[in-house]
């Protein structure tokens, strides 16, 4: 057993996409390599529908997947292969773009004008920049949800996790998604495969993660005691954390409990080229896609 020290901490910063729409973003664009496999996480909670009411109009992807996950409200798409529906409170979507999807997401509010959730870029690597578009989506109800004994719960997006599977399969960046409530003052030591990168996004709550400094968990238990330790304190909503490597995460939740995202994925290790919606290995595969946005070609697969 190694515990994975919590290296960096940060908070997401507020921005614009689409027509307009304030979220937050915890990463994207800077640092390609810094998360890989994941390319880019937001935070689209917002509580004032004039922030989200353009939405995301149509617009490209190539050479990524899209993750969507929907706390509160609903999440309209389109898209070029035919496919339409709504995403719902608890639901998520797996969007494959591959060698190239035009869509479109048009958030609407809940009665209380809350538009809760998340999107998350995994990359392809090379050989699957160029699949064919795949969508997964997911109903709140198909994701397991685990209650552990101190009431610990947990939904399992996708991967495996205290012996469930998550719903979402066939995905290059091979992750575990993972949503984490935890009860306060409680401590949990989270397994977390060594191969995959790993960082977790604190969304209510707050509380702390064993970090570079005193990485032995058994610091935690002291910290209980009332002893002084050097371990992250976070002071939770937006905070991105990114783990170093190690095979378990350990955590402890403050006195309002914690609740976050612990999302993990296999590294792809290949060069990043990165313009907008698009994602390519190289320049010349990024211009490509750009030249065929202009002369229509960008669609390669028509189901209907
Ligand atoms: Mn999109």
């Amino acid at each position: 057993m190694s515990i994975r020290p919590a290296v960096s901490t940060s908070s997401a910063t507020p921005t614009r996409e689409g027509a307009g729409v304030h979220l937050h973003r915890a990463f994207g664009f800077h640092e390609p390599q810094a998360y890989d496999p994941f390319l880019l996480f937001d935070d689209f909670r917002n509580d004032n529908p004039e922030a989200y009411a353009g939405g995301f109009p149509w617009h490209p992807h190539r050479g990524i997947e899209t993750i969507t996950y929907v706390l509160n409200g609903s999440v309209e798409h389109n898209d070029s292969l035919g496919n339409s529906g709504t995403l719902g409170a608890g639901d998520v979507q797996w969007m494959t773009a591959g060698s190239g999807i035009m869509h479109q997401e048009m958030p609407n509010g809940n009665t209380r004008g809350q538009m809760h959730g998340f999107q998350l870029w995994a990359n392809l690597p090379g050989s699957l920049k160029m699949t064919a578009p795949r969508y997964q989506d997911v109903e709140a109800k198909e994701i397991p949800e685990i209650i552990d004994d101190d009431g610990t719960s947990v939904r399992v997006i996708t991967g495996e996790f205290w012996g469930q599977r998550g719903p979402v399969d066939g995905i290059a960046a091979d992750p575990l998604y993972l949503d984490i409530s935890i009860p306060r003052g409680c401590r949990k030591v989270l397994k977390v495969d060594t191969y995959r990168n790993t960082f977790a996004y604190i969304f209510g709550g707050a509380g702390k993660f064993a970090d570079a400094s005193s990485p032995q968990g058994v610091l935690l238990e002291k910290e209980v005691m009332g002893q002084e330790v050097n371990i992250r304190d976070l002071s939770g909503n937006r905070t991105l954390v990114n783990f170093g490597t190690g095979d378990e995460v350990v955590v402890q939740a403050g006195p309002d409990g914690m609740r976050f995202l612990l999302i993990a994925g296999s590294p792809i290790k290949e060069p990043v080229a990165w313009h907008g919606p698009i994602v390519m290995n190289t320049r010349e595969e990024l211009h490509q896609a750009f030249a065929d946005l202009r002369n229509d070609q960008f669609i390669k697969t028509q189901d209907h």
